[in-house]
């Protein structure tokens, strides 16, 4: 399996550019997702799309139908394949590709797609903006990455299609809609579509802001967490003519904000929560009828988790009830936590040294985040199968998230290079078992 590097450089600079012109964030990818659609099919994929492996019941944290609409319209007219963009309305914008290579395992390979809600550097040194290929949407800019993630995929797609005689098996790719958030994983878990896999991969570029192409083969320490929305509902009244027929929902929304802060902590681990945002009110004289808080919980574990954000609901619920103030809660965003295989990590860094990058790292690396994947690692991993997530060391220009993110472009092939090898060796029976 010896792809040619320079085309292989080639082909995925100028898609990563691509797809780096259209960010687009959680479940509104429908030029991503259709983009990577054709390209599997022309690759000889069975491409399965939407519904096929999303189970509607556990998307969260959906954008309104307005939203949905409006991107999907923009994804049409910037030439979008309309019959892959009518098969993902709604949102439903996962795309897997399947190709089946004789007897063997399965693999499955994810790749999140979604943009993050940044605006990029107008910045004329960003290298982005200088090249001519930055955020063509206001607003919305591949500040993490995922672009690079995309065309891993891509060009993981196209080593395996055209080099079939040195892997056996099927191969799953999957490419995952609203990551950011933790919003899309879930559904794709629970629709079935990885029951059958052995081997469940994934990996993020960057993350560790040391420049250098190391491979960190064992990626633990995935915060499990949950993304709450409370809406609190009061009732208005004159402020000063008859103050006692209110029930403030202002009120109500801060007094649960400061109670939540006195969660005790876990003796299992560690715990967050933040309190990330809150509104409400109309004006001075108005007892306010509407406020809003939206929070999150992380636990080392899913246990700490749970505990965290049950006892946030059970504030709010709490609260409400002293205000007279009707609580909804909304759940946005969940990932649970999850571990990297360790015999899968050591052929993982064997294959990653073997790719080229200068340095591979089996010591565990604690994320420190949270990372939805996590679903379909414990999906795989319940039915006997393995997971890994692994981390693309390589040179950001700045922080995740930032507006002047940007990678170093030649290090792209590294990641697929890896996978590619992986493939080849799972399937050949090398399951790193001691
Ligand atoms: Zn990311």
């Amino acid at each position: 399996m010896k792809p040619d590097a320079a085309a292989l450089h080639e082909f995925m600079t100028a898609e990563r550019r691509e797809f780096h012109r259209h960010p687009e964030s959680a479940f509104t990818e429908f030029w991503t997702a259709s983009r990577i659609a054709g390209f599997l099919a022309r690759e000889g994929y069975e491409v399965q799309v939407g519904r096929q492996i999303m189970d509607p019941r556990f998307r969260m944290g959906v954008p309104d139908e307005g939203i949905l609409e409006a991107c999907r319209q923009r994804a049409l007219d910037e030439g979008a394949d309309p019959a892959f963009v009518e098969r993902m309305r709604g949102g439903f914008t996962a795309v897997a590709g399947i190709l089946r290579n004789g007897s063997g395992p399965v693999l499955g390979f994810r790749f999140d797609m979604d943009a993050v809600d940044v605006r990029e550097s107008e910045d004329p040194d960003h290298l982005p903006r200088k090249l001519g290929f930055a955020s063509m949407h206001e607003g919305v800019m591949h500040a993490c990455g995922h672009d690079a993630h995309i065309v891993t995929g891509l060009a993981l797609a196209r080593i395996l299609a055209s080099h079939r005689g040195s892997w056996g098996g099927t191969v799953k790719l999957i490419f995952q809609p609203a990551e950011e958030g933790v919003r899309g994983a879930r559904s794709i878990a629970e629709s079935g579509f990885l029951d059958d896999v052995d081997f469940m991969i994934a990996g993020h570029v960057g993350i560790v802001p040391d420049g250098s192409r190391t491979f960190y083969s064992r990626v633990s320490g995935f915060l499990s967490t949950t993304k709450l929305d409370f809406h609190f509902t009061g009732r208005a009244a004159h402020a000063g003519v008859n103050p006692e027929l209110g029930r403030s929902a202002v009120l109500a929304a801060a007094a649960t904000a400061l109670q939540i802060q006195g969660i005790p902590r876990h003796s299992a681990g560690a715990s967050r929560v933040n309190i990330g945002k809150i509104s409400g009110g109309t004006g001075r004289n108005v007892i306010p009828e509407h406020a809003f808080l939206a929070l999150e919980t992380r636990g080392q574990t899913s246990e700490i988790n749970d505990f965290m954000a049950a006892e946030a609901v059970r504030i709010a619920e709490g609260v409400g009830q002293a205000y007279g103030v009707q609580v909804r809660i909304e759940k946005m965003g969940e990932a649970s936590d999850a571990r990297s295989d360790p015999d899968l990590s050591k052929i993982a860094a064997a294959c990653a040294l073997e790719a080229g990058y200068e340095r591979a790292v089996e010591e565990p690396l604690p994320l420190g985040g949270s990372e939805d994947f996590s679903f379909m690692m414990n999906r795989v991993e319940a039915r006997g199968g393995k997971a890994l997530y692994v981390v693309l060391g390589t040179e950001l220009s700045d922080a995740h998230h930032a507006p002047r993110f940007d990678l170093r472009e030649k290090d792209l092939p590294l990641g697929a290079l890896t996978f590619a090898l992986l493939a080849r060796r799972l399937s050949k029976g090398d399951t790193g078992d001691r």
